[in-house]
């Protein structure tokens, strides 16, 4: 199915088509928390306008979406009395992204959740220099 505001649950959240309480909200974005929380808590915010990822949406955007990721992040840490979050975004399908509005994920952590980080790989030859290189360059 092709992804676009009409078919989007995130701007059918932002227009009130589907009833959500929103924790937060100002001019340019929401937090509401998600549906299926990793532990109680877990947070999404979101831009108001519809972008499907960091990809597409303009800097301006990224930085109000940060800026209500730090806000929200200390109410959750003051409110819920934890001390960790971990902050995730999902940028394409093969990234996890599963609903193409962007946005982060504010997920509190407890020491016996069980999460696991992601397992680091190494460098052979170089590789390193290489992948260095090729993104330096396109900066
Ligand atoms: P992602 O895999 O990063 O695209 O994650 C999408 C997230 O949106 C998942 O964690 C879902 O549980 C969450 N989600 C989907 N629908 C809703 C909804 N109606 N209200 C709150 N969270 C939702
Ligand atoms: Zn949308």
């Amino acid at each position: 199915m092709e992804h676009n505001e009409e078919n989007c649950i995130f701007c059918k959240i932002i227009k009130g088509d589907i009833p959500k309480e929103f924790l937060y909200e100002d001019e340019h974005t929401v937090a509401f928390l998600d549906i299926k929380p990793v532990n109680p808590g877990h947070t999404l915010v979101i831009p108001k306008k519809h972008f499907v990822n960091i990809f597409e949406a303009p800097e301006e955007t990224w930085l109000h979406i940060m800026r209500t990721v730090k806000k929200v992040s200390h109410a959750i840490k003051d409110g819920l009395g934890i001390e960790n979050v971990n902050l995730e975004m999902n940028n394409g399908s093969i990234a996890g992204q599963e609903v193409f509005h962007a946005h982060m994920h504010i997920v509190p952590r407890n020491e016996h959740d069980g999460l696991k980080h992601w397992p680091g790989g190494k460098y052979t030859g170089d590789e390193e220099t290489q992948i260095l290189e090729r993104i330096k360059k396109a900066l």
